[in-house]
């Protein structure tokens, strides 16, 4: 890679310290780099921080400048990412994703302007008539993926694995909503992209990882992409991934810069990120660059830099690339921001789910953005590994730009007043013995009527992503529980105006105006409803298709729709869990967490029917699920692959449920049909293997419709 230049201090003094040394040190970085490659791009779980990879990165990259015989082809600055984990198919890329390479100063910036001036014989100083102008764009910080499109549909999706090969993640792309499945022109193209997750699911989605113990992800790229990478589609639809794509490779297009395809690829329907400008010469580069310092922290997706490109897709291909980057771009990326403060206090929290997380009281401080005066310190141990004591000035900084974290303790400035933190021995608000059960990490107070769990648990409930009760918050909550006049969620909904006027700082007006936003509520939508009881695993898209689903199939009856979706439900999750995967994008995994909900001992049992008893009616969706019994398909599974002309991937899965059959994403023995379009692939190949029946659209069409196809 060429962002060192041969002048770089870094060189200089790779070169005085004498080539041994070099090649000691390069063996030596090479492992560490390779070793945190490995977590981070396999695991999505990186043990240090980007800032810290990228010196690592930086060093070895002057160690080779200065010794270009310790360049092999192994070496990390040849290489890009990690490789296929082997969990998916493997994907062959039609062109290589590449990296991109660094610049850490406005000097790193001129350094590349020259060396592309260079590249392209043009004059150091920037002329009119040059041609030669950039375009910048917000760095995203997410998981690189590529999309191919046949005649308009989306078809296949790859993560950018090793560089050449990467995984196929198509089903589980298909469940992040801002990618099209069907473009505005019946065009094939491939387009390059970031997935990503925004900063206020990457804080949900932590909150509930330490609520049950999980490790926590270290940024929302890690979030996203441990997200994307999941075996079961219906896990990643619970988390709310997005998508910006920036770069389209149309065979026989007529695009001639970057600029014209970002507004191209708007025009198909593509999600392109606005922020970008065009036509810049360097200093306009270095300020667009000043104009985001600050005002990103604002974006409601975390932005890592600014990617700087050659608009001219012709003198892009004259400058071509280099091992594991391309010579017309370049990435700068912002420091990340760090302050130091005073940690006054370590106090574990009860959490919805009965977790004790030790939190950090800090002294009151300013971070990307704004003022922090809270830490979590996520459990004991890691309190023990960060070698963090009550009293500690520490270093603190913003994960993905929205969480704070104390990233260490500052030892050096102790005075030996300091206290090491341990955990409670009871529960801090019902005084239960706290558990750490063996091997685990989490401390939990095991009381499931413990208030502060309670409480979490109704906040949750009544919050903007539930039943949206408007003046039901917290403090009221913990009042009305704490009184007796609420044990159940039920109970909220059987509140008198009376009830609500003897709460403290209540008056009559306040009583009513609660009293009518709890009426307004019983109607909310049956998603609603779903998403606010907390099943771990079902966000927003899953409660979304959960809810259709049960609206066709829930057996009719004279009883409220409610009480009779309640006893179906505890009927399926204890004799037939697996019928859990009939609804689109269900996996394994999110039915058996829905099982465990539901079943007749899980947390769920007797929610519904007490909400039903209650008066609560939600408003039922259109059904989309299997006809009750007796459809052309009734007990059929049957799998679809390749592209095929009359449907995208979810209307034929639809249809094969509207038919009473069962979609599945993989071809086993228990398959009775392989709809197979066109492009099908391995699964073709098994299903051949396995003796599985192969049929062609058209006969899935009579399949779907009762006639033969023999
Ligand atoms: P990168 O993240 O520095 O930049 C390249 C990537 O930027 C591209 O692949 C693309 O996915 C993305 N990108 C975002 N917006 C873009 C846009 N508008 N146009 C073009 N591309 C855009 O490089 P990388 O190879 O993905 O990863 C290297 C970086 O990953 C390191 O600099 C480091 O920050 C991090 N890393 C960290 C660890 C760790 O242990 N913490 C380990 C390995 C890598």
């Amino acid at each position: 890679m060429s962002d060192t230049a041969l002048d770089d201090p870094a060189v200089a003094r790779a070169r005085e310290g004498g080539e041994e040394a070099a090649r000691a040190r390069h063996a030596e970085l090479a492992d560490a780099i390779a070793h945190a490659s490995r977590l981070y791009y396999e695991q999505d779980a990186p043990e240090i921080s980007d800032a810290e990879w990228d010196r690592l990165f930086h060093e070895l990259v002057a160690l080779e400048t200065a010794f270009p015989d310790l360049r092999t082809p192994e070496s990390p600055t040849q290489r890009v990412g990690g490789a296929p984990s082997g969990t998916f198919d493997e994907v062959r890329h039609s062109r290589p994703m590449l990296s991109l390479a660094n610049a850490f100063s406005e000097d790193d910036l001129r350094a590349f302007d020259a060396r592309v001036r260079r590249g392209l014989g043009l004059p150091a100083a920037p002329q009119a008539a040059d041609g030669l102008t950039y375009v910048a764009e917000l760095k995203i910080d997410g998981l690189a993926v590529s999309l191919r499109y046949e005649r308009g549909r989306f078809a296949q999706g790859a993560t950018r694995g090793d560089g050449t090969t990467g995984e196929d993640v198509t089903a589980n792309l298909r469940t992040i909503e801002s990618i099209p499945k069907r473009l505005s022109e019946a065009v094939s193209i491939e387009t390059r992209g970031e997935v990503f997750m925004p900063k206020a699911e990457f804080a949900r989605i932590n909150a509930e990882r330490e609520e049950v113990g999980l490790p926590t992800y270290a940024n929302p790229r890690n979030s996203g992409a441990g997200s994307l990478r999941q075996i079961d589609p219906g896990v990643t639809a619970s988390r709310r991934l997005a998508s910006w794509q920036y770069q389209l490779i149309e065979p026989g297009g007529t695009t001639t810069r970057q600029s014209e395809a970002l507004a191209r690829l708007e025009s198909l329907g593509f999600p392109v990120n606005p922020n970008r400008l065009a036509g810049l010469d360097l200093d306009a580069v270095l300020g667009f660059i000043e104009s985001w310092r600050q005002a990103r922290h604002n974006l409601p997706y975390e932005t890592d830099g600014v990617v700087v490109k050659v608009d001219r897709l012709d003198l892009q291909d004259r400058l071509g690339m280099v091992a594991r980057a391309p010579r017309w771009a370049i990435a700068y990326k912002f420091p990340p921001e760090q302050v130091e403060t005073l940690l006054e206090d370590i106090v574990p929290y009860v959490g919805r789910t009965g977790t004790l997380t030790p939190v950090a009281h800090l002294a009151p401080v300013k971070v990307a953005g704004s003022t922090v005066a809270r830490a979590t310190l996520h459990n004991l141990d890691e309190v023990r590994r960060k070698d963090i004591r009550i009293g500690d000035h520490v270093v603190l900084q913003k994960a993905g730009d929205v969480i704070p974290e104390v990233v260490r303790s500052l030892p050096e400035r102790r005075t030996g007043g300091e206290r090491e933190f341990e955990m409670l021995p009871t529960c801090p608000v019902c005084a239960t013995p706290i558990v750490r059960d063996e091997g685990a990490v989490r401390h939990y107070c095991p009381n499931p009527a413990c208030p502060a769990r309670v409480a979490q648990e109704f906040a949750h409930f009544t919050g903007r992503g539930g039943m949206d009760i408007e003046g039901a918050g917290w403090k009221v909550l913990e009042q009305l529980l704490g009184r007796g006049l609420v044990k159940s969620r039920g109970d909220l909904f059987r509140l008198a105006v009376e009830d609500l006027e003897s709460l403290d700082r209540f008056a009559r007006r306040s009583a009513e105006s609660l009293h009518q936003a709890i009426e307004r509520s019983r109607r909310r939508p049956l998603e609603r409803v779903l998403n606010s009881l907390g099943i771990a695993q079902v966000g927003w898209t899953t409660a979304i298709d959960l809810a259709r689903w049960l609206a066709g199939a829930v057996p009719a009856g004279d009883a409220p729709f409610l009480e009779r979706a309640a006893g179906f439900l505890r009927q399926v999750a204890s004799e037939a869990p697996d019928r859990f995967e009939e609804v689109p994008g269900v996996g394994p995994t999110v039915a058996a967490s829905l099982a465990a909900w539901f079943g007749a001992d899980g947390p769920g049992a007797g929610v519904l029917e007490d909400l039903a008893s209650a008066g609560v009616e939600p408003e039922i969706p259109a059904p989309r699920g299997p006809v009750a019994g007796g459809g052309p398909l009734d007990g059929r599974t049957l799998v679809v692959t390749g592209t095929l002309e009359g449907f995208d991937r979810q209307g034929a899965e639809d249809a094969i449920r509207m038919a009473g059959g069962k979609p599945s994403g993989s071809v086993s023995r228990r398959t009775d049909y392989l709809v197979a379009g066109e492009n099908a692939g391995s699964k073709l190949a098994k299903a051949q293997e396995l003796g599985v029946r192969v049929i062609d659209e058209e006969q899935f069409r009579r399949v779907l419709a009762g006639e033969p196809i023999d």
